[in-house]
Order: C-alpha cells, then sequence, then structure tokens
C-alpha cells in the first residue's frame, strides 16, 4: 500500500438513484482517505456540481452520526449534460483548478458511464462505488442499498399478508427493478409471496390465474403476487387487470411500493458493504487502479473495469423461482 500516485486531494460524490448506505460508503472514504494523509473534497449535486464547482470541504467529523441514516448528506441528481463532452471538460478543467488529483463515484451504471467518460478523455483517476437498490451492476455480489430494499418491501408484504389473509384476498405487490428482478426474486422468496413476475422472465398472465386457482383448491384462499415493475406483462395495476379479466371472482388489490424502498436506515449488512468498499475505494486509488469499481464478490474485495461493471449483467439464478414456488404451495 502508499500513496503511489501523488494524490494529495481526493473529490467524492453521489450520483443517479440514491440508496440507503450511501452515507456509509462517504464516511469510509472520507475517514480513510483522511487517515491516509489526503484532503477531501465532498462534490454537491452529483455531477451537476462538479461542473459548477459546489465543493465543500471535508473533515473527520463532516461525517459523525450520518452512518444510520438513508439517503445521501452530499445529494444527488440527474445531469443531462454530463453526455456531452464539453460538459465532461469543464468538469475535469474546475477539478483541476481545485487542485483535486482524483474522483470516487457512488452510483449506478449510469453514473459510471460518466465516471468512465472521465477517466477516458483524460486519463483521470476515477473509482466507482455501486450504489444502487437494483443489484444490477456487474463485479460485485451485492450492491450498497438492495438488502435494505429488499428488506423494507418484505416489511410491507409482511403486514399486507394480514389483510390478504383475512380477506381471502390476491394482493399484487409491485417493487422496483425496471430491468432487473434481483429485489423482486429476493423479496418473493423472503416475504412467501405465491407468484412472482420477473423483467428476466416471460411468465404468462395464465399461468399465473392458473395458480392462483390450484392454490384455491389445497384450501389457500390469499396469495401475494410480486411484480418488478419493468416485468413484460406490465406492472401490477396491468398484471392484475389481466389476472381479473380471467378469474372475476377474485378478490384483488394493488399495492405499489415506489420510493420507500429507496429510503430509510440501512441494514447492518449495506453498512458493512459500504464500509468496506469505500475503504477500498481510496486504499485501491492510492495503489494506482483507476478506471474501475470496487466491488465484493465471495467475500473478496474485487477490481472491475467500469465498463464491464456498467455493460454486463449478474443473472438471476433461474432455479430460485423453480423453488419459490416449491415452498410457497
Ligand atoms: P444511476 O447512476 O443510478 O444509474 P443515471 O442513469 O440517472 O443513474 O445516471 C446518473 C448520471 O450519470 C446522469 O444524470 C448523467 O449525469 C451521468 N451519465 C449517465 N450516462 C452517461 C453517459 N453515457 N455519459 C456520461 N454521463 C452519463
Amino acid at each position: 500500500m502508499g500513496n503511489q500516485q501523488n494524490i494529495k486531494r481526493i473529490a467524492l460524490l453521489t450520483s443517479g438513484g440514491d440508496s440507503p448506505g450511501m452515507n456509509a460508503g462517504i464516511r469510509a472514504v472520507v475517514r480513510t482517505a483522511i487517515f491516509n494523509n489526503l484532503k477531501v473534497t465532498g462534490v454537491m449535486n452529483g455531477f451537476s456540481g462538479l461542473l459548477k464547482g459546489q465543493y465543500i470541504e471535508m473533515e473527520p467529523h463532516s461525517v459523525s452520526k450520518i452512518i444510520s441514516n438513508g439517503g445521501t448528506i452530499l445529494k444527488s441528481s440527474r445531469c443531462p449534460e454530463f453526455i456531452k463532452a464539453e460538459a465532461r471538460k469543464q468538469a475535469y478543467e474546475t477539478m483541476r483548478r481545485n487542485q483535486i488529483d482524483a474522483l470516487v463515484v457512488l452510483g449506478g451504471d449510469g453514473s459510471f458511464r460518466g465516471a468512465y467518460e472521465l477517466f477516458k478523455e483524460f486519463n483521470f483517476p476515477v473509482i466507482g462505488i455501486p450504489c444502487t437498490i437494483d443489484n444490477d451492476i456487474f463485479g460485485t455480489d451485492f450492491t450498497i442499498g438492495f438488502d435494505t430494499a429488499v428488506n423494507t418491501a418484505v416489511g410491507a408484504i409482511d403486514k399486507l399478508r394480514d389483510t390478504a389473509d383475512s380477506h381471502n384476498m390476491v394482493f399484487f405487490v409491485e417493487v422496483m427493478g425496471r430491468h432487473s428482478g434481483f429485489i423482486a426474486v429476493n423479496t418473493a422468496i423472503s416475504a412467501g409471496a405465491e407468484e412472482m413476475l420477473l423483467p428476466e422472465t416471460k411468465t404468462k398472465v395464465e399461468e399465473i390465474c392458473h395458480y392462483l386457482v390450484n392454490l384455491r383448491r389445497s384450501n389457500k384462499t390469499s396469495g401475494i403476487i410480486v411484480v418488478a415493475e419493468g416485468d413484460e406483462e406490465g406492472g401490477a395495476v396491468e398484471v392484475a387487470r389481466k389476472v381479473k379479466e380471467i378469474l372475476p371472482e377474485y378478490q384483488t388489490r394493488i399495492t405499489t411500493l415506489g420510493h420507500i424502498q429507496r429510503g430509510g436506515s440501512p441494514t447492518a449488512n449495506d453498512r458493512v458493504l459500504a464500509s468496506l468498499l469505500g475503504h477500498a475505494a481510496v486504499n485501491g486509488l492510492l495503489e494506482g487502479k483507476t478506471g474501475v469499481m470496487a466491488g465484493r464478490i465471495h467475500n473478496q474485495i474485487v477490481f472491475t473495469p467500469l465498463e464491464e461493471a456498467f455493460s454486463k449483467r449478474n443473472k438471476i439464478d433461474q432455479s430460485w423461482i423453480e423453488i419459490s414456488r416449491v415452498i410457497s404451495m
């Protein structure tokens, strides 16, 4: 270890959709950097603040008592201008004027695309930390925020189950996941849901109906169907409508969990992951790693090129869907 890169000041920002655990990541980055005698600049509002020079000096106490909070103290934003080369040049020049030698980006795949461009165009030292509830980043078993989001969804379904059971209802619960069913599959298994619809699999509404009828034959009178928002059959509203057309006698209800999945106090798992990855990201930069993301695979820190992190996908284990059906009958 050691500072072979002559890095004196690092900046960090949070970008894209917020995720619970970002603050724990910020805390780990700031304190690891200060431990290594680096100066730390906090960039407000993601890439937008990077362009405008919305910088604050970070001290060890700047990150006191934030580990238990969701959201991000540095705030986040979408910054469409960053797609343009002129904007990135402006960001690069603003960083250089402020003596920033390296950048840590906490965000999802979109944010990593922006970070990768800075690395490629200016050979600027950048490192990514995967923060998204969707768990859809390659190069890490889990992303920061995923565990909390699943626990939030499971807590909500546990409550819905009471009403579903009491009134013999079928609840269609929509969870986040436009392109990825990780939240849906983990939530469905943990909440004992009867069925799940994921973007990765083609489950037909007719199959769901067939399954519901069989359940009723075996005296199960209520059900929870977890629907990922990006399922090809539509979200929960659309799926419930189609089911009702086939089974008009069934009492159906729809709950869309929406943004409550993104907030709240991070679970211990997310805090640990964020702390380890924040620490690894700073040490990685000091060892000369750049254009990469710090992740954790099989309990080991792994650095994956950003280009792979945002272009490849971890695959859902299809056997989990079958297992879930077996154990929820
Ligand atoms: P997430 O990081 O959660 O996936 P977004 O996809 O909204 O969130 O991306 C966050 C930001 O990253 C965007 O608002 C934009 O500033 C930047 N970004 C996304 N894609 C690119 C790209 N292809 N080139 C440069 N910057 C990008």
